[in-house]
């Protein structure tokens, strides 16, 4: 099993990315956020309750966010190998997804933290679309081609509700902190990379394919 974890703030790109990478090496793209904004929109008690702390910036709590993984990855698809977006973000769920790799004889191949400034952040939140299958673009710099429609699979576009200002201050104000302990966590056990989030979209994920293949070449003792 390959697990792949993109570690970044909220709006650096983990999204766009996780899809591209997810493309290339024909692994699923397992986003937190998105197994919640699915809950929500069936409707069952997950959705619900994850949606008490998605509206005011906060993380979900760590039980009901690693149970949530926990049955996403136990999925067949996922039985080759993941591309983790937005989990872990606290260095409980980090813990939390080792145990539960070890106990399948598997563990976290690269980290892979696509790093971008605050200033940067708060433009490309504020601007940002997305559709309900995940894919994101930015309303000045990545627009889609037929404004309102989705390139990939043409459903219609939409701000997210926790992407007004408010929000995303109050998302980065939490969540900065408990991320930068999970970059720590994965840098302590060497199997961190770090790439500049700020370059052009293919550029980025030129990088994040180059730390894979690097990571994968160092023995796994050294890595
Ligand atoms: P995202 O789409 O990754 O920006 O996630 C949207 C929201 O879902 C976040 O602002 C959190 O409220 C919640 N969330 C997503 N992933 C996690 C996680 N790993 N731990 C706790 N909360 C999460």
């Amino acid at each position: 099993m390959k697990v792949y974890v993109m570690l970044g703030a909220p709006g650096a790109g983990k999204g766009t990315q996780a899809t591209e990478l997810s493309a290339r090496l024909g692994l699923p793209h397992v986003a937190s956020g998105d197994l919640f904004r699915q809950a929500l929109r069936d409707g069952t008690r997950l959705g619900l309750e994850a949606r008490q702390y998605m509206d005011r910036g906060a993380l979900v709590p760590d039980d009901l966010t690693i149970r949530t993984i926990g049955e996403r990855l136990t999925q067949a698809d996922a039985a080759r190998g993941v591309i983790l977006d937005g989990f872990p973000r606290t260095r409980h769920q980090a813990e939390a997804l080792d145990d539960f790799l070890a106990r399948r004889g598997a563990e976290v191949g690269t980290a892979l933290y696509v790093l971008v400034g605050e200033t940067e952040l708060l433009r490309r939140l504020s601007g940002r679309l997305q559709c309900e299958a995940g894919h994101t673009y930015q309303e000045t710099s990545r627009p889609p081609q037929q404004p309102g429609l989705c390139d990939i699979d043409g459903l219609p576009l939409f701000h997210r509700q926790d992407d007004d200002v408010e929000t995303i201050r109050a998302r980065l104000s939490q969540q900065l902190a408990p991320m930068t302990e999970v970059v720590s966590y994965y840098r302590d056990r060497g199997t961190l990379a770090t790439v500049n989030g700020e370059a052009e979209t293919a550029l980025v994920t030129d990088s994040l394919m180059r730390a894979i293949a690097d990571h994968a070449s160092v023995p796994a003792s050294t890595a």
